[in-house]
């Protein structure tokens, strides 16, 4: 048995037509509605900094302390065991002074954005964030300085990585 293949001639649209009105179009506003799960892991991870607490996982095989949190061990291919409270203070990674928005345009004030390294958390562990409270200048930043959050007052939170405003430099304090 042989199939027949049958074929729809086809050709582009052109502008012309478009413009004279000879395409049918329908306009519609979307409006799209929707939630996803950010995981066990994260979820609660974000819940936390509602209550101004950052925490991990505890890998017991390897014993690392993974921030953000998961649920499941990469290195040891396992689950990981156990929720653990790290602090709200940490180690600056790298960093990056921008002169540029989201929206590719000039900043008159400039951003710093920095992978802190969270104290508690394994080595390399870190959220990336924004620096506060700091000129925006290399000589004033520096790779291995110690940062701290600060939070959004309780009633502003929402359960989201801004609920932390940004990290500051410590000075001296603990
Ligand atoms: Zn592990």
């Amino acid at each position: 048995m042989s199939k027949k293949i049958v074929s729809y001639p086809g050709r582009e649209i052109t502008t012309e037509e478009v413009r004279k009105g000879k395409v049918l179009e329908s306009i519609q506003k979307v409006e799209p509605r929707y939630n996803w799960a950010a995981g066990v892991a994260i979820s609660r991870f974000l819940t936390e900094l509602k209550n101004g607490k950052i925490i991990g996982r505890k890998c017991m095989q390897c014993k690392r302390i993974l921030v953000p949190p998961r649920m499941y061990c990469e290195q040891c291919y396992r689950p990981t065991d156990e929720w653990v409270e790290v602090k709200d203070t940490g180690t600056i990674n790298t960093y990056s002074v921008s002169h540029v928005a989201a929206d590719a345009s000039r900043l008159k004030e400039l951003l710093v954005v920095a992978v802190v390294d969270i104290d508690g958390a394994s080595p390399g562990m870190g959220i990336l964030h924004h620096l506060g409270e700091v000129e925006p200048d290399p000589v004033k930043i520096h790779i291995g300085m110690k940062v701290k959050a600060v939070w959004k007052p309780k009633e502003e939170r929402q359960g989201a990585i801004t609920d932390i405003k940004y990290f500051r430099p410590l000075r001296g304090e603990n």
